[in-house]
């Protein structure tokens, strides 16, 4: 197996030789805000990695995957970053439901899905949130029932991300009727292309819409697109979640550092660094991203070892909060042009977005509060919160 910097110097490369001609315009293309930028441009591209064998580079070879090393894994994410490659178009597929398919799915369901995660010719989206089970999830409302062969889809899910672009949804349902709470649910594959799925585009502050609501109303998906056994759904949408916080971290970093050194580029440029209010910020910043670096490390450690343990919510906690204060930051340091936009009615320049779309980040995959309950209670064994 090649070393971890034989294998980055491979990514470096491939990545050089093939991010040119109608690639090449894409960098930097696609990010948080800007999901919407040539989404059929970076599906092609996506699926040009694939040709060569860079998609799913963490998942066993048996399954599609290089088999790489949790190091090889953070160099990959790490290089695609510093080349500025496009936003990924299917990582909800590739790092969410196909480790969640390695780890519980049957040989019938990983031959069927995992080959088209790993060729993205299947995008997939997360069927979690609901308009009354989202930090509180386990209220999930959305229901299903078998019908002969079939499981028959009824309810709304919202926050669906990239839903609009999707072809599949993974859908956590309650599908054993008068049950509550973490009981009774069940995980489930359904197809989002048929007349009982209706997908509508929320407008988000940055004017783009990167997420949906998602109706099911007697939707069909065949018996056997479940994963695990009926009931096992909560056990299964938790591992998912827990494959959410892995190796694409510091590649986010890496992505977090070019923000910020844009940041202090225009504060040079146009005398905000002379502020002693805004230096000391940037200085904060820079501090903060440091920090952050080490904490992921040690994250990847628990990761490494099978077990993340409390320090997952503490890195949430802390780049979320450290990448909405950034956006803030950004715009103190524009000032009076920061409140101006270049077109109309929503034309908005990398920093309004940034500001914009980073207010999001102290929400999904666990809001602050939620982390900071599971710290309390998980860590510091408080009492656990009362429960109406
Ligand atoms: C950009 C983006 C993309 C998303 N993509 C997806 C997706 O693809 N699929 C999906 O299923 N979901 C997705 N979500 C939804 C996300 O998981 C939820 O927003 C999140 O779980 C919070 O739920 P909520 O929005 O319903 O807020 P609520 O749970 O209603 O929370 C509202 C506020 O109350 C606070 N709060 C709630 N409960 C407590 C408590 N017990 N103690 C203290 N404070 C509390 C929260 O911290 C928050 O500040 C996405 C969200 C965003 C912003």
């Amino acid at each position: 197996m090649a070393s971890v910097e034989e294998f980055r110097t491979e990514v470096r490369h491939w990545l050089k030789a093939n991010l040119t001609g109608e690639f090449g315009n894409l960098r930097g293309r696609g990010g948080p805000g800007r999901e919407h930028e040539a989404f059929a441009e970076r599906l092609a591209w996506e699926r040009h990695m694939a040709t060569a064998g860079w998609t799913c580079v963490g998942w066993p070879e048996e399954y599609g995957g290089r088999g790489a090393t949790l190091e090889q894994q953070v160099a990959f994410h790490e290089e695609y970053a510093l080349a500025n490659a496009p936003a990924r178009v299917n990582h909800i597929g590739e790092q969410l439901l196909g480790p969640t398919l390695i780890a519980f799915g049957t040989p019938a369901q990983r031959a069927r899905f995992l080959p088209r995660i790993v060729a993205v010719e299947e995008l997939w989206c997360q069927g979690y949130s609901e308009p009354d089970a989202g930090s509180d999830l386990a209220n999930v409302r959305t229901r299903a029932r078998l019908d002969g062969e079939e499981w028959v889809v009824t309810g709304q899910k919202t926050w669906t991300s990239l839903a609009h672009e999707s072809d599949w949804c993974f859908v956590v349902a309650r599908t054993e009727p008068g049950s509550i709470r973490h009981r009774g649910l069940s995980y489930l594959l359904v197809p989002l292309d048929q007349p009982g799925v209706q997908v509508r585009p929320i407008t988000q502050l940055t004017g783009t819409s990167e997420f949906n609501e998602v109706f099911f109303d007697g939707a069909r998906t065949p018996a056997a697109n479940i994963v695990a056994a009926p009931g096992d759904g909560w056990k299964v949408a938790m591992a998912t979640l827990g494959f959410e916080r892995g190796v694409s971290t510091l590649g986010q970093q890496v992505g977090f550092r070019r923000e910020l050194e844009a940041v202090i580029e225009r504060a040079r440029r146009n005398g905000a660094a002379k502020d002693p209010l805004i230096r000391d910020r940037i200085a904060r910043a820079w501090t903060g991203l440091e920090i952050i670096r080490c904490h992921a490390l040690r994250m990847l450690d628990g990761v490494a070892a099978g077990a993340p343990g409390p320090e997952t919510s503490i890195g949430k906690i802390f780049w979320a909060t450290w990448h909405r204060d950034l956006g803030e930051l950004a715009m103190d340091v524009c000032g009076a042009d920061g409140m101006l936009a270049a077109g109309e009615p929503y034309d908005l320049d990398d920093f309004q977005r940034l500001f914009l779309f980073s207010r999001a980040d102290t929400l999904y995959a666990g809001s602050n509060e939620i982390q900071r309950n599971i710290i309390a209670e998980r860590v510091l064994g408080l009492p656990k919160e009362a429960r109406p």
